[in-house]
């Protein structure tokens, strides 16, 4: 799978998909107002992936509601995550509207709006419930699902569970939300925890960053229940990190996205390996990489271009942990999944 399949800007696989061709709430007075109160001349929109296309329709309601003067620009870069602001557009704009993720860092700025998922959550939730052992649970899900995030709890407390939730780090916005970059929020008193969303990415990271806990996963998006299993997703890393033991020359991926720089990560890795090299870009992708003649590469970006994407690089592909297994500083017991802290 690719980052463009899975990742948090794609609405595909999070019950956000384009098939149900729903109206969202692009919450236009609000950024109308906005516009007045900083007398604002330029708007500049992004929209992840998967609302791209209704761009240009924003756009259209957008200036028959504000004055002539105004200028509504869309972004075309890519975008994945909050972690993704076109910085570019934003610096040219008095008011800079991103659309469907939760926000990563709060600025005057940018006005983010929040597209949420209309799947029903309840049905999927008491399907999950045979997998669970015992009363104490924690709840997680992703942005896409917050606005159901209650009644998750309510249903569960409903049938005696005790409800172990926590905002996690700044990283996250909301109590109990996951980023594929960071479950700070599944740091909780259970030993096990109920995943609401779609798709296995998610619950994979959670179950590989607290591997004592079971992790169960309801998938109201493509109406499944399963439980994490990341024995498969560890072989392929492992199969990754041998393939990259015998690399000399290692390009070192410094992503310039605003929140996604892991600058001292990166400068690290440099300066203690005469044989590396920083490499800075926004986009990771396979052909940005294939003129370089390196043995392997380390991803200081988007942790999921690393284990999605992996295979479709040219040569191995490591998160900064896994590259320092496979130079021999860390044994192979200590692999684990690559999250990101913070913010920028
Ligand atoms: S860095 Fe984190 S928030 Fe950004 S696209 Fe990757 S997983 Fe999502």
């Amino acid at each position: 799978m690719s980052q463009n399949e899975f990742s948090e800007g794609d609405l595909r696989n999070t019950g956000m998909a384009l098939k149900h061709d729903r109206e969202w709430d692009y919450e236009l007075e609000r950024i109308v107002e906005a516009v007045h109160e900083r007398d604002a001349e330029k708007v500049g929109l992004q929209f992840p992936e998967g609302l791209k296309r209704r761009g240009p329709k924003v756009a259209d309601d957008l200036r028959e509601l504000l004055p002539e003067n105004v200028t509504v620009m869309i972004s075309g870069q890519p975008c994945y995550g909050a972690c993704d602001l076109d910085t570019f557009l934003m610096k040219r704009t008095d008011v800079f509207v991103h659309f469907g993720h939760s926000p990563m860092k709060e600025s005057e700025k940018i006005i983010y709006v929040p597209l949420f998922s209309n799947v029903e959550v309840a049905p999927i939730i008491e399907e999950s419930l045979e997998e669970l052992e015992g009363e104490d649970v924690g709840l997680v899900t992703t942005a896409q699902h917050m606005n159901r995030f209650e009644e998750m709890r309510t249903l569960l407390e409903e049938r005696g569970y005790e409800v172990h939730t926590r905002r996690g780090d700044d990283r996250l916005t909301h109590e109990g939300q996951v980023l594929g970059c960071n479950y700070a929020s599944a740091d909780i008193d259970a030993d096990q925890v109920l995943y609401v969303g779609g798709g296995k990415f998610h619950p994979l990271g959670l179950a590989m960053e607290h591997p004592e806990k079971k992790v169960v996963i309801a998938d109201p998006v493509n109406n499944v229940v399963s439980v994490a299993d990341t024995e498969q997703f560890m072989k392929q890393r492992y199969a990754s990190v041998h393939k990259a033991m015998d690399a000399q020359k290692w390009g070192v991926i410094f992503c310039t996205k605003i929140g996604q720089g892991r600058w001292e990560t990166a400068e690290r890795i440099v300066e203690e390996n005469e044989n590396a090299y920083l490499i800075t870009m926004d986009e990771v992708t396979p052909d940005r990489l294939r003129n370089f003649d390196m043995d392997a590469f380390v991803n200081t970006g988007c942790p999921r271009i690393t284990t999605d994407d992996g295979p479709r690089f040219h040569k191995p592909m490591l998160t900064p942990g896994e590259y320092e297994i496979a130079v021999g500083n860390e044994p192979l017991e200590d692999l684990s999944f690559d999250t990101f802290h913070g913010t920028w």
